[in-house]
């Protein structure tokens, strides 16, 4: 039985972690723990047995790993503090900064850590198919990412967009951070030949579309994923607990569990 902490239990993403961790017959869900001042009322996290509110040492000595889809500055305090604790991590934040990366690598120095800008087990293959295509297709082929999320979503381009445009750089042969193009607005002039662009499009509840499209003289290929429900996320993310917490210490993400 794996002891969970959960952090942010009453964000979107949080609340489908905690369902299905109460429904689990391997997980227990021994602590969570949210922000001040959260509105916990009406919240879809039913299970007297956790207090939400503990101070975040307790909440994580609770557990043998805590799952944390948060925010960027959530994600560096819990890092930080997962260290003195010991307690392994699966990290889904997106929008990561560079202080949070740090907090993150320090921790997977002492304990296994999960970092996956997405859990869903199709888009770790899209990743993969994507960065194929790439190498494939070659110079004559422009390459491009569109992604759509819900109106909620406070970072862009998403996480998945950039893991999706490093697949590219990477079978092309470019260095991403050069290649990436996340703004066309005015007199940009023509397409450069070595441009990744990267787009956002936000509205309504669209809970996750990635397309890398791969644009020649003649055709179009286009490769999607659409999440259909949060869940795939949050089913992903309690797989890569069970798994985390048998890894040795060191920093893992999807490729290392499905094996892509
Ligand atoms: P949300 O705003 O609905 O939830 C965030 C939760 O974190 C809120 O309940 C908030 O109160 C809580 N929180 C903020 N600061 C906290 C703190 N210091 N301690 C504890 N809790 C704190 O957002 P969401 O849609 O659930 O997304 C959360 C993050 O997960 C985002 O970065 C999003 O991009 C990412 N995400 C990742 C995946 C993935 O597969 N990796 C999938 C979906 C969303």
């Amino acid at each position: 039985m794996i002891d969970l902490c959960v952090l942010g239990p009453t964000g979107r993403m949080g609340q489908q972690v905690c369902q299905l961790a109460l429904a689990s017959t391997g997980i227990r869900l021994a602590s969570a723990l949210e922000r001040r001042g959260a509105n916990v009322v009406g919240s879809s996290v039913p299970n007297s047995t956790i207090r939400i509110g503990e101070s975040l040492p307790e909440a994580l000595a609770k557990a043998d790993v805590y799952i944390d889809f948060t925010v960027p500055t959530a994600t560096t305090l819990t890092a930080r503090a997962a260290l003195h604790e010991k307690t392994a991590a699966v990290i889904g934040t997106t929008g990561l900064d560079e202080e949070a990366q740090e907090a993150i690598d320090e921790l997977s120095k002492v304990v296994p850590v999960f970092v996956a800008a997405n859990f869903s087990p199709g888009v770790s293959l899209l990743l993969h198919l994507a960065e194929t295509a790439a190498a494939a297709l070659g110079d004559d082929y422009d390459l491009e990412v569109v992604e759509m999320h819900h109106r909620h979503k406070v970072d862009a381009p998403s996480g998945t967009a950039l893991a999706l445009g490093r697949s590219l750089a990477s079978g092309r042969g470019l260095d991403f951070e050069t290649a990436r193009q996340s703004t066309r607005d005015g007199q940009v002039g023509p397409r450069g030949a070595d441009e990744i662009g990267i787009f956002a499009v936000r509205g309504g509840d669209i809970v996750g579309e990635h397309t890398a499209l791969f644009i020649g003289g003649e055709e179009r290929l286009e490769i999607t994923h659409r999440a259909q429900k949060r869940s795939v996320f949050a089913s992903g993310a309690l797989r890569a607990a069970t798994w985390i917490v048998k890894q040795a210490p060191g920093r893992y993400t999807m490729s290392d569990l499905l094996g892509f």
